[in-house]
């Protein structure tokens, strides 16, 4: 509830038209408290007085009635037929609506025709005609502005009812032996309630207003009983030589239907669990930069060069320190391969690259990612944009998440290679088979015209590849792209990367959580932990050798075929949240090595700068560690 309210205030219209709601609820309701004239006392000496006469604040109307008296009491019957109506309507059509959802078939046909015959007849016609026969009065006025909005909340929650009487946790609690009323009550109605409200939000201002028509034309209140409608309604024979008296009723149905709208608007918003979980707005097109150190010196290292980033989460007064200042760097040609539980802020690390952390709630922090030694952390979003898939592509894991469900793959590809490349149409549409042809892909003629529900996940994951090859990259980063597919389409899937990066002398950074891959794949490897890189070297000589307890954990999770039969190894425990990191070495709650000293301070990656070792061409070794396994 505080969460709630504390997103609909953040919204500032919803909060003036609650401010505003407000006031006039508080003022109508203590009315009666205030020294007011009866409202329906006519004076006929004192007819059409200005506002701000003696005793009459507002003035008076035709009959020398007080204004101000009449309008809180108009207020008060307005907004009080406006709100039943829209519970009442809400009530019923929602009722209506569960029910055909939920029982479907031959009670679904016929309850929704009966609305459907409804909703035939034109909206405010049907209302004149439910008033014209029940005859004019504010009862009767109700209960056809409720009626004609009955079938706006049957329709709305039947749609919601019937995708969510198919889903499973309904079919669980019906195999759970619970009756209908049950799962009506406990299992569907909180799922549609915030339907339903938002539905009222969004309704009763409307209702109001067609209350008030009804009362303008005469048949809601009866004289001499004002509300804001028949308020106006009397004084539109006086609109010119007496412009106050529709003027101040006018006034109040305008404020009320703006602010309840406002307030619905944002109740809307709040009420929307996306929002909910902290994104407020829509994330930037790139990752927010708000560097609090100097920019480090560059390095010439490499084609694509990270140096100390760091990347954080600011999610309300917490802080998830998501990269905590990696170094990472690859060379033309190169796969680096990254290897973490899940949680190791893998992912993040990569979409930094490019500024594709969503922010909010994402921001860099700090240090600095270079490619071909331009800074991409300061770079503008244009040169950004133009580099993502022209010069760093991406292979995500899920390809179905990210290939687009309507359209068919040829022209999804052909969009990718227009959006850099001024091509022809025809050109670009060569070039897409090419690149299907280059991944492997049987049929690709055919396979353009597939829409991508009609690929299996491998062939999906080939079209991820063959889209990020499409600009001709020179650095590609794939995020785990193989942890969606079977051992043997994944064994075709990191060949195939492994030739295209000879072929093309691509640049790999691969990301996984499998040392089994990182040894088919990757000449060297970096092994991250809570947001740091704990150990990096040649993948040969990490894997022979693991210096860092955590890594020598990971490998030794890995299944050896024909190695005989041996228990499993698990790392016990679980990796720490990144927002509460304890001092020194995040893995020391997991290590059996660890000692006090592991759990002061801050413990720094030793073993990078080994002048000679880069000079015979190897790679560094580095460990973040003070009693690593294997001395490096
Ligand atoms: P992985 O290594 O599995 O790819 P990620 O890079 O996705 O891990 O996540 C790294 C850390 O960042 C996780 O601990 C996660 O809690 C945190 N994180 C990721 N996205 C968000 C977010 N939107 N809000 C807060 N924390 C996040
Ligand atoms: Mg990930």
């Amino acid at each position: 509830m505080t969460t709630f309210l504390r997103l609909l205030f953040r919204n500032k219209l919803a909060g003036l038209g609650a401010v505003v709601l407000g006031l006039i609820l508080v003022l109508v309701l203590i009315a009666p408290l205030l020294p007011l004239p009866d409202p329906n006392v006519t004076a006929t000496g004192d007819r059409f007085l200005r506002p701000f006469s003696e005793g009459h604040l507002l003035g008076t109307d035709h009959l020398g009635r007080d204004l101000m008296a009449r309008l809180m009491h108009g207020t008060r019957v307005s907004l009080a037929i406006g709100l039943i109506s829209a519970f009442a309507a809400a009530f019923v059509g929602s009722a209506i609506g569960i029910i055909a959802g939920y029982f479907g078939g031959r009670i679904d046909n016929l309850i929704m025709r009966g609305i459907d015959m409804l909703m035939a007849f034109p909206y405010i016609l049907l209302a004149l005609a439910i008033v014209a026969a029940l005859g004019p009065g504010l009862m009767n006025a109700l209960i056809a502005v409720a009626a004609v909005n009955v079938p706006f909340f049957a329709r709305n929650i039947r749609g919601i009812t019937v995708s969510l009487a198919g889903r499973e946790f309904i079919d669980a609690a019906r195999l759970a032996g619970l009756g209908h009323t049950r799962i009506i009550t406990s299992e569907l109605l909180p799922n549609v309630l915030p339907v339903i409200v938002i539905g009222i939000s969004t309704t009763v201002g409307w209702m109001i207003l067609e209350t008030a028509g009804l009362s303008f034309l005469g048949l809601g209140s009866q004289p001499p009983d004002a509300d804001l409608g028949s308020m106006l309604g009397e004084a539109r024979a006086a609109l010119i030589t007496a412009p106050h008296t529709s003027v101040v009723p006018g006034l109040m149905i305008f404020l009320i239907v703006m602010s309840i709208n406002l307030l619905g608007d944002g109740v809307r918003d709040a009420l929307d669990p996306r929002l909910k979980s902290g994104a407020l707005s829509r994330p930037r097109a790139t990752t927010l930069v708000d560097r609090k150190g100097a920019v480090p010196e560059a390095d010439q290292k490499g084609l694509l060069n990270l140096q100390e980033l760091e990347t954080q989460f600011h999610v309300g007064p917490r802080i998830y320190r998501a990269v905590n200042r990696v170094s990472l760097h690859v060379n033309p040609g190169e796969c680096l391969g990254i290897i973490g539980e899940s949680g190791s802020g893998k992912s993040v690390t990569a979409l930094s690259v490019m500024g594709l952390v969503a922010s909010p709630p994402g921001v860099v922090t700090g240090g600095a990612v270079r490619y071909g030694g331009e800074d991409l952390l300061s770079a503008s979003y244009e040169s950004l944009r133009a580099k993502r898939g022209e010069n760093v592509a991406y292979i995500f894991q899920d390809p179905l998440a990210t290939l687009h469900p309507l359209y068919k793959i040829g022209d999804q590809l052909i969009e990718a290679i227009q959006s850099h490349h001024d091509t022809s149409r025809t050109e670009a549409r060569a070039k897409a088979l090419e690149l299907l042809k280059s991944v492997r892909i049987p049929n690709a003629e055919q396979r353009l015209d597939n829409f991508p529900h009609e690929m299996s996940g491998g062939m999906r994951q080939r079209v991820g590849i063959a889209m990020a090859l499409a600009n001709d990259p020179d650095v590609i980063i794939a995020d785990e792209p193989t942890t969606a597919l079977d051992v043997t389409v994944q064994a075709q899937i990191l060949a195939l990367l492994d030739e295209l990066r000879r072929e093309r002398g691509l640049a790999i950074i691969f990301i996984t959580h499998d040392f089994g891959v990182v040894a088919q794949l990757c000449d060297r490897v970096a092994v991250m932990y809570a947001g740091q890189i704990v150990e990096e070297g040649p993948t040969m000589a990490v894997l022979d050798a693991p210096a860092h307890p955590y890594t020598k954990r990971l490998i030794a999770c890995v299944p050896e075929l024909g190695g005989g039969r041996r228990e499993l190894a698990t790392i016990p425990g679980l990796p720490p949240v990144v927002d509460n990191l304890p001092e020194g070495c995040a893995f020391a709650a997991r290590c059996d090595k660890a000692s006090e000293t592991c759990r002061t301070g801050t413990i720094a990656l030793k073993g990078t700068a080994r002048e000679g070792m880069a000079l015979e061409g190897m790679a560094a070794r580095a460990v973040r560690c003070l009693f690593p396994e294997e001395a490096i």
